[in-house]
């Protein structure tokens, strides 16, 4: 089949790719012609495992094209997929005038029938509005379809190639046999297809993002309260995770969530709500412990340490929001490390991919290293923020040797208790208890 995807972002360059990979012939449009520039080069403006082979073989057989000229894309395309950011806007909804500009451009171009596509995260409601703004535009027959995407960075390859399940949106049997068609290569195992309205497609990506939130918010306030009276909640999380009816997906406490999708998207559901005179109370909390949460392990630091931290250097593991990922937005490094700065401490931080990314959110207020234990030289203390693979098993010898003082504020709970006990540690952690090495 013949697919454009327009937005080469996280998200369209990882459907593209796929989409390539199962045979179909794909080209990949953005404003930003560096972008494209690169990608055209057989570079790979990110980071996600897996995706530079994929690409390069792709590209490489001819399926997989990089373009800046939507018109002539959508021209050469049966399927069109809008995958543009929709960031916050001023007012907390998502904005929607990338997708907006899209989908006029897609009506510009169009000169035959045509399925489009919304891949990105949107309102209820906006597919209807993006059929309004092409049929004033078009006269040519076309079907738009909300196909929301759940991959998650980090694992976005082996995400798109193997969705738990895939959501159609749409009321035309044209548009959803051809979604059928472009899907099937990728639900062989019997994961579903799921056929309903676009609205309750478009409402399903954010219930989906809602209730993952919220596991989060939830298990960090008990993560908080097992601090305060006791109890560790590894035990606790382990102790509700078997539970079927739980299970044991996002239970894992920590300094909050970020990313490009979380923080927006319950931004944008609350903010529908309000419009619709429902208070979303429940997520209003979720939204709140987050923040709180983000700031526990500089607060935890300024216990230990006192308010002032001139003159002391700290050591920070991990940038990017999660593992796997380049991606800094909205990452708790950005609060955690803007905190440590505020307290007048000295920050020498080293990410496995973020750095690039970080540099452009920190630039010279952190000094970036070359690996782990260079950050770790002289230091007052660690703080472990993302749980990259590489921190589970350090030379904990080395780091030391290299330490000033054998202190570490992990929050993402990466270490065993009774191992830093037992090695003389300092040891924080979130919902678990304080490690002091014995005197
Ligand atoms: P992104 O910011 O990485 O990429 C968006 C791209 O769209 C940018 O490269 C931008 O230059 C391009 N763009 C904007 N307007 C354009 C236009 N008119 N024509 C061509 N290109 C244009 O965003 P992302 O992380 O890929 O997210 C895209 C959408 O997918 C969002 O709605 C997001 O909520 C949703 N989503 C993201 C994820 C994720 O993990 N990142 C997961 C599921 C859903």
């Amino acid at each position: 089949m013949k697919v454009c995807v327009i937005g080469t972002g996280y998200v369209g360059l990882v459907a593209g790719t796929c989409f390539a990979e199962s045979g179909n012939d794909v080209i990949c449009v953005d404003v930003n012609a560096e972008k494209i520039g690169l990608l055209q080069k057989g570079k790979v403006p990110i980071y996600e495992p897996g995706l530079e082979e994929l690409i390069a073989r792709n590209a490489e057989e001819g399926r997989l094209r990089f373009s800046t000229d939507l018109h002539d894309a959508v021209r050469a395309s049966l399927i069109c997929f809008i995958a543009v950011g929709t960031p916050t806007a001023a007012d907390g909804s998502a904005d929607l005038q990338y997708v907006e500009a899209a989908a006029a451009q897609i009506g510009d171009a169009m000169d035959g029938y045509r399925v489009i596509v919304d891949k990105s995260t949107v309102p209820v409601g906006m597919a209807e509005r993006v059929r309004q703004t092409i049929a004033g535009r078009s006269k040519h027959p076309f079907d738009v379809v909300s196909n929301p995407e759940f991959l998650k960075e980090g694992a976005a390859v082996q995400d798109f190639m193997n969705p738990d399940r895939v959501v159609i949106g749409s009321q035309s049997q044209r548009a959803i046999d051809i979604m059928r068609d472009l899907y099937s290569p990728f639900v062989r195992t019997d994961r579903p297809i799921l056929v309903m309205s676009a609205a309750s497609a478009e409402m399903t990506k954010y219930a989906a993002n809602s209730m993952l939130a919220t596991r989060i918010s939830l298990v960090n306030e008990f993560a908080n309260l097992c601090e305060r009276v006791g109890g560790d909640i590894a035990d606790v999380r382990r102790g509700i995770g078997f539970d079927e009816r739980i299970g044991q997906h996002f239970l894992f406490p920590g300094v909050g969530y970020g990313g490009s999708c979380f923080p927006k998207d319950i931004k944008a559901i609350i903010r529908t709500a309000d419009e619709n005179g429902l208070p979303f109370g429940l997520l209003r909390a979720v939204e709140d412990v987050n923040e709180a949460q983000k700031r526990v392990l500089p607060e935890k630091v300024i216990q230990h340490f006192g308010k002032d931290l001139t003159g002391l250097r700290f050591a920070v593991w991990g940038l990017s929001f999660k593992p796997r990922t380049d991606d800094m937005r909205e990452a708790p490094s950005i609060v955690v490390i803007d905190g440590l700065l505020a307290a007048g401490a000295e920050v020498h931080a080293y990410d496995p991919e973020a750095m690039e990314e970080a540099k452009r959110v920190f630039g010279d207020r952190v000094i970036f290293e070359r690996s782990n234990y260079d950050a770790l030289e002289g230091a007052d203390a660690l703080l472990i923020v993302t749980e990259w693979n590489e921190f589970r098993r350090p030379d904990f010898q080395r780091m030391a040797e290299l330490m000033r003082n054998k202190v570490i504020f992990d929050g993402r709970n990466v270490y065993e208790l009774t191992q830093m006990q037992s090695l003389g540690f300092t040891y924080y952690s979130i919902g678990r208890p304080e490690v002091r090495p014995q005197s």
